[in-house]
């Protein structure tokens, strides 16, 4: 191919930067244990929290769903592809959280990247965190309204832009994630809803990781915060993560779905899930919502972890989420204990720069439901051993491996 050249430098450059990307191969159903690149880890890195990727009923509902309704939905929700399921699970998502109508899209991605032009544009503000997921960045640059960058977490920074821009503009919104998928950490939304009721503004959250994980009975950062229900809120998630399938959603008031329904691009010129996508997503819901006690046992195995690895003397942030990022600083630091990690047997991701910025350099731990205590202790075993053998351990704690 003519570019070929050029493409093959840029290739080169990233390798001498340490930034070549070559994806594990999972060769297994998603579990607490994976054949990842043809060993077996324990899997301390996925986003399957509740452990439903794999499960038997979820699996269960895919396979009923394609063999009496095939694989492919042909066409746009708009069009012929707004199977029944589609509607159902809206139903489903809309009750769960407590809205009045929700819509579902292909991914988390396309949620983002259809309902956020499709609420503001040219004219609009939009007050955004500076960790923002891409989607949501990709769905404000999508929009041309204006977007402003407060400082992580800081809402009252939120609170000022509004007051300094607000008068400007038409529509304001201010936009987080839920849950930051780097640390974990949570966004203030009780804060953030209290700026932007005084300013006109809404919220969008982006709940891709709280949603399964946080609230009551797992039902996100809105209700763990108590702010669900909120008339200035708008919530979205992924049925991608703790719910184990694949789609996103936007919860809310009739009306708004239904604007999205009719301006969401990505909703509207892209083929509707495929049946058994749907169904496993129903299903998955369904046990989430029957079996509440899985979110509690997923904040037990969290705690213990970080309370593990912080009595072994690494250094893990606070929190009440699942993610749990042990700090070590250098990028050539985290790659190497990620690497002995998984020599023993442990997955867990090095994240570095450009993810994070220089000198932040963590391995990052994501825990599962699924987990067994057990499973908690090795891993904090693997990696205090390793992490003391990298020398990255100064005090070691008693009775710690
Ligand atoms: C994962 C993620 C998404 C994308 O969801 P997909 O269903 O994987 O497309 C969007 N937003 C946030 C905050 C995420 O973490």
């Amino acid at each position: 191919m003519i570019w070929d050249d050029e493409f093959s430098a840029e290739i080169e450059s990233w390798d001498h930067a340490g930034l070549r990307r070559r994806p594990s191969v999972l060769a297994s159903a998603a579990g607490r244990t994976c054949a990842l690149d043809g060993r077996d880890v324990l899997m301390f890195g996925s986003n399957n929290y509740l452990g439903l990727a794999g499960d038997s009923r979820v699996r269960d509902a895919a396979m009923t769903a394609t063999c009496q309704l095939g694989v492919g939905s042909s066409g746009s929700r708009l069009l012929s592809g707004n199977h029944a399921l589609n509607e159902e699970l809206e139903r489903e998502i809309a009750a769960f959280k407590g809205a009045e109508a929700a819509l579902v899209f292909a991914s988390g991605y396309a949620a983002n990247l259809g309902a956020i032009p499709a609420l503001v544009g040219r004219g609009d503000l939009v007050v955004s965190d500076e960790l923002n997921h891409a989607s949501i960045i990709d769905g404000c640059r999508l929009s041309r309204a204006e977007v402003r960058v407060y400082p992580h977490g800081d809402a009252r920074a939120a609170g000022e832009l509004l007051s300094g821009e607000r008068h400007k503009y038409r529509r304001a919104m201010v936009i987080t994630d839920g849950v930051f998928s780097v640390d974990g950490d949570v966004a203030p939304l009780p804060g953030l809803c209290a700026v932007a009721e005084s300013h006109d503004a809404v919220v969008y959250v982006d709940d891709a990781h709280g949603v399964g994980v946080l609230g009551h009975g797992g039902r996100g950062t809105a209700s763990h915060l108590g702010v669900s229900g909120r008339p200035s809120l708008i919530e979205m998630g992924t049925l991608s993560k703790a719910l184990g399938s694949l789609g996103g959603y936007v919860a809310g008031s009739r009306a708004l779905i239904e604007v999205l329904t009719h301006q969401a691009r990505s909703f509207v010129f892209s083929h509707g899930l495929p049946p058994g996508v749907l169904n496993s997503a129903r299903c998955a819901l369904r046990i989430l919502r029957d079996e509440p006690d899985v979110v509690e046992t997923l904040a037990d195995r969290s705690a213990r972890l970080r309370a593990g690895l912080g009595d072994a003397g690494l250094r893990v942030s606070p929190g009440d989420t699942p993610i749990v990022p042990v700090h070590v600083g250098d990028a050539g630091g985290a790659t190497r204990l990620a690497g002995m990690c998984l020599d023993a047997g442990l997955y867990a991701p090095a994240i570095r720069p450009p993810t994070v910025p220089a000198g932040t350099s963590r391995v990052r731990l994501s825990v599962m439901a699924t987990h067994t205590v057990a499973d908690i202790h090795l891993a904090v075993k693997i990696i205090s051993a390793s992490a003391a053998k990298l020398g990255m351990i100064r005090t070691f704690a008693p009775g710690s491996p």
